[in-house]
């Protein structure tokens, strides 16, 4: 299983464009590789991506790479959300 480390400390949200909701994004993800959860879409649709960015959203500016300690490739990994939970 590949999880994403995501410490959720949420440096990289404020300086998105697209005002995706990164760690949140992340964390629905990391919920349905473990429990294969329904409710993880649920999550993702009507809760982090209401008035906000969606991962396929995502311009592929790079700033939230800037800020993120963990050196996250987020933008590869976005895309893998959006597969997930986009199609
Ligand atoms: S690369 Fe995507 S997720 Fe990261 S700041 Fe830019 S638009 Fe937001
Ligand atoms: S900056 Fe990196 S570790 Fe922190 S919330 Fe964003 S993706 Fe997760």
């Amino acid at each position: 299983m590949n999880l994403i480390p995501c410490t959720a400390c949420r440096y990289c949200v404020d300086g998105c464009p697209k005002r995706i909701s990164i760690p949140d994004l992340f964390a629905c993800m990391n919920t349905k590789q473990i429990y294969h959860d329904w409710n993880a879409d649920y999550y993702y649709n009507v809760v982090h991506t209401a008035n906000r960015g969606k991962a396929s959203d995502c311009i592929r500016c790079g700033k939230c790479e800037k800020a993120c300690p963990q050196h996250l490739p987020i933008r590869e990994l976005l895309k893998d959300v959006a597969k997930e939970f986009e199609k």
